[in-house]
């Protein structure tokens, strides 16, 4: 559970196939389009990776979910989309410079009745076994009160989500 110097691209790349095929296993007719745009100017952030690695594993398994859901009422013509992306953002006066990593996807969206419960622990839409509500609130813990990083979050219901982190370099 200590900082080190960590490639951002390396982990964000192994769990977004990680948690592809892990949902490929359980149902072997799903079928995703999977979208890489990995800054490779990103340079190495000091960071509790096994952590970071839960979060990104996180976000990667609720996308992939969240199409996945979608394609069972949604009509032939959907094609499931899961994004990410990396970039460094320069420091300037008012930050230290950082990395933005954005996970993104065209499935069930996030309803506004929710959206200010999803973070909470424990909350979770989906049926147990399915879920925990527990990562999102991790993420929470693991981003913003140890690595002093920000999450925020784009949705509209039906139409997909998106999340945005970054983690500072210090
Ligand atoms: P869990 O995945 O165990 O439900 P999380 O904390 O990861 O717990 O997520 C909490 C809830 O937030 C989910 O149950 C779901 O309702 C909503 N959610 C998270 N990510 C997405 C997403 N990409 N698309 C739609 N809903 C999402
Ligand atoms: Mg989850």
């Amino acid at each position: 559970n200590v900082k080190e110097p960590t490639n951002l691209n390396t982990i964000a790349d192994e769990y977004f196939r990680l948690a592809y095929h892990g949902l490929r296993a359980k149902d072997k007719s799903f079928n995703a389009e999977l979208v890489s745009n990995l800054d490779p100017a990103l340079p190495m952030i000091s960071m509790v990776s096994q952590d970071v690695g839960r979060v990104l594993l996180n976000l990667f398994t609720n996308a992939f979910y969240s199409v996945h859901q979608k394609q069972k009422t949604a009509g032939a013509d959907f094609k499931p989309l899961v994004e990410v992306s990396t970039k460094l953002i320069p420091p300037s006066l008012k930050y230290t410079g950082g990395a933005e990593i954005v996970v993104r996807d065209n499935g069930t969206g996030i309803p506004d009745a929710i959206k200010d419960k999803i973070m909470q622990p424990f909350f979770t839409t989906k049926p147990a076994g399915e879920g925990t509500g527990l990562g999102l609130s991790l993420s929470y813990d693991i981003i913003v009160k140890t690595h002093k990083g920000t999450i925020n979050i784009n949705s509209k219901e039906g139409e997909g989500a998106e999340f945005i982190i970054t983690l500072p370099i210090h």
